[in-house]
């Protein structure tokens, strides 16, 4: 029989330039495992095609937005591309404290600031595309900005990606399948860290007296 002991959750963070293909990798996390919750983050952006309200953001105006920082809503939050994206704090803990995984898809000053909050309980990732050539091709394959978007992003792509010396783990993503199995070992190691796993020092006591 397996002993399934109780363990603290972590926060599992993805994080990568637009198209390099964080947000596919994502969804096939979500599906391939269980106790994988995900993050829902709230944004003033404007909502894209096929966005769901709820499902990719929750879709908000800036005042809205800015009552929710006041009211200590956010566990972070911050500017990115002109927008403001923030993170529910409330989700986040209560998911924690019963041995959930969280998943966010946050930038590089998100992960920054979760880091400093929380260092031991965060897990973090960084997406890199194969070139810079490649990213800017899946970002006109997915042709749902427009061209000076796209200057735009490429531009903050090379500053997001200086920033991958300030992660846990780097992974080259030149093939999906190959990058899920990788994300898949690090959540296993990950959570057999013995300081995540409360229930092992009442297991060893009962194990040698
Ligand atoms: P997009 O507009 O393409 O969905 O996201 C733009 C950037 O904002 C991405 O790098 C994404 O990871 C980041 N982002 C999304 N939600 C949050 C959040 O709650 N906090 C932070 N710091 N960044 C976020």
């Amino acid at each position: 029989m397996e002993h399934t002991l109780t363990r603290r959750g972590f926060m599992f963070v993805l994080s990568s330039p637009s198209g390099a293909g964080k947000t596919t990798l994502s969804r096939l996390l979500m599906q391939n495992d269980d106790n994988l919750t995900m993050s829902v983050s709230y944004t003033t952006r404007a909502m894209r095609e096929k966005e769901e309200d709820g499902i990719d953001y929750h879709f908000v105006d800036k005042e809205n937005f800015q009552q929710k920082i006041d009211t200590k809503f956010f566990y972070e939050y911050a500017e990115v591309f002109g927008n403001s994206y923030g993170t529910p704090r409330q989700v986040v803990e209560s998911a924690i404290d019963a041995g959930q995984d969280v998943l966010f898809d946050i930038d590089w000053q998100g992960t920054r600031r979760l880091t400093d909050k929380a260092r031991e309980d965060i897990v973090s990732v960084f997406i890199l595309p194969p070139s810079m050539q490649e990213l800017e091709r899946r970002l006109r394959t997915r042709a749902q900005d427009a061209d000076e978007v796209i200057a735009r992003r490429m531009d903050r792509a090379a500053q997001e990606i200086s920033h991958w010396d300030e992660y846990d783990y780097v992974i080259i993503n030149d093939s999906i399948d190959g990058s899920l199995q990788k994300i898949l070992y690090i959540l296993k190691s990950e959570r057999l860290k013995r300081t995540r796993q409360h229930g092992l020092g009442n297991f060893v006591d009962e194990l040698i007296h």
